[in-house]
C-alpha cells in the first residue's frame, strides 16, 4: 500500500490528479498526481526538491509524442518545462534550444536565418529534450546527436553544462536517458544554406510523411525500434498484422508500425495490441520486436514493454 499523498505546498503551482490524455500525442493517459509548469530554473529547482523530500518520481513531459501512459496514471511529479524552458537564441551557426522547444518550430525558426541541419527534425513532434534522450532521427541516418555542442542538465538543482564528449548518442538511444538526467536545453551547430533550399527539402519530407503515416489519427510515431538490419514495418506487415485490432485499437493499414486508435482508445488496449503484433513477428520471423515508445506507468510494465528488459 502506497502511503497518502502529500499536500503540496501552494507556491508551486502543482496541480492534482491531472489528466495527462491532455498532454500526451496519443491522447491516451490516466492522471499524474502532481503536474507542474514551472516558471523558471527556481520554480523547477523547488518542484523537484519537494518530490525528492516526499520520495516521488519527477518526470519531465516534452511533446508527449513517445511516451505511453497508464489509464491508472502515475504517482509522480510530473513536470512540463515550456516555461521554464522554451526559449530559442541564435548565436551565428549555433543555436541555443530551450528543451521544450518543439522541433518543428526549432527547425522552421533556423531555416528563416538560412540555417540547415535540421530539415529532417520538420516532422517530428516532439521536444528537443525529449529528442536528446532518443537521439530523434529519420530513416535516412539523419538525427540529432551529431548537431549537439553543449547539453544543459539540471544536478541536484544546479544547472551543469556537459560538452559532447559527455553524452553518448546511438540508435534511438543516449547516454541521457540511462542517467536520467533532466535536460534544460541544448546548444546545437547549424550550417548556413539557402532558406528555400531548407525549406523544399521541409516540404519534400512532409509530404512524405503525410502520403506514408496516418497523419490524422491518434499515435505515437514507430511503436517498435527497427531491429538490426530490417524494418519493423516490414516484420509487421509480413506478420499479417496491418489492421488487426484489440478494444479501440489497430494497427494502421496504412503503415504497419504505427498503431492508431478512434478516439476512445485506452492504454491497455494499445499495450494488449502491442503484446500480440510481438507474439505474431516473432512467431513468423523470429524476432522479437522491442518498443520504442515509452511507458509510464506505476507498479508492473504490461508484457509488451518487458522484453526491454530482456535486452
Ligand atoms: C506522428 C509521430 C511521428 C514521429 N516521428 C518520429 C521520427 O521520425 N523520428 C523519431 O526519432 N521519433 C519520431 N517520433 C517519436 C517522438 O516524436 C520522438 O521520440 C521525440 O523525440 C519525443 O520527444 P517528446 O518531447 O515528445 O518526448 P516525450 O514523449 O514527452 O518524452 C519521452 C521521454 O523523454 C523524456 N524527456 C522529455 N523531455 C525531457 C527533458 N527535458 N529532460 C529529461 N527527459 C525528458 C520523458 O521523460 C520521457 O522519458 C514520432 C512520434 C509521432 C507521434
Amino acid at each position: 500500500m502506497n502511503p497518502p499523498l502529500p499536500e503540496p505546498p501552494p507556491d508551486l503551482g502543482l496541480a492534482r490528479e491531472e489528466p495527462l490524455s491532455r498532454h500526451t500525442y496519443m491522447r491516451i493517459g490516466g492522471p499524474a498526481a502532481y503536474f507542474g509548469v514551472p516558471n523558471d530554473l527556481d520554480g523547477l529547482s523547488s518542484i523537484a526538491a519537494w518530490a525528492e523530500a516526499n520520495d516521488l518520481p519527477l518526470r519531465v513531459l516534452g511533446g508527449g509524442s513517445n511516451v505511453l501512459v497508464a489509464d491508472d496514471g502515475v504517482r509522480a511529479v510530473v513536470v512540463s518545462l515550456r516555461r521554464a524552458c522554451g526559449s530559442i537564441e541564435f548565436d551565428g551557426d549555433e543555436v541555443h534550444a530551450g528543451a521544450a522547444v518543439m522541433l518543428p518550430a526549432l527547425a522552421r525558426a533556423a531555416a528563416e536565418r538560412g540555417l540547415g541541419g535540421l530539415e529532417f527534425a520538420i516532422g517530428i513532434p516532439g521536444s528537443v529534450g525529449g529528442a536528446l534522450q532518443t537521439n530523434a532521427g529519420i530513416g535516412d541516418g539523419r538525427s540529432i546527436g551529431p548537431l549537439v555542442r553543449h547539453v544543459a542538465v539540471l544536478l541536484d538543482g544546479v544547472r551543469v553544462v556537459l560538452a559532447t564528449d559527455e553524452v553518448t548518442f546511438g540508435y534511438r538511444t543516449s547516454t541521457l536517458r540511462d542517467t536520467g538526467d533532466l535536460v534544460l536545453g541544448a546548444t546545437l551547430a547549424l550550417r548556413p544554406a539557402p532558406r528555400e533550399g531548407i525549406e523544399a527539402e521541409m516540404r519534400a519530407l512532409l509530404e512524405a510523411r503525410q502520403r506514408s503515416q496516418p497523419t490524422s489519427e491518434p499515435n505515437a510515431g514507430s511503436i517498435f525500434r527497427n531491429p538490426p538490419g530490417d524494418a519493423a514495418g516490414r516484420l509487421i506487415d509480413a506478420a499479417g498484422c496491418k489492421g488487426l485490432a484489440i478494444g479501440h485499437a489497430r494497427v494502421s493499414t496504412l503503415h504497419a508500425n504505427f498503431i492508431v486508435h478512434d478516439g476512445a482508445g485506452i492504454a491497455a488496449d494499445i499495450a494488449a495490441l502491442m503484446a500480440e503484433v510481438q507474439r505474431r513477428v516473432l512467431a513468423a520471423s523470429g524476432v522479437r520486436l522491442r518498443p520504442e515508445v515509452e511507458w509510464w506507468g506505476d507498479g508492473e510494465r504490461p508484457e509488451a514493454f518487458r522484453v526491454v528488459d530482456a535486452g
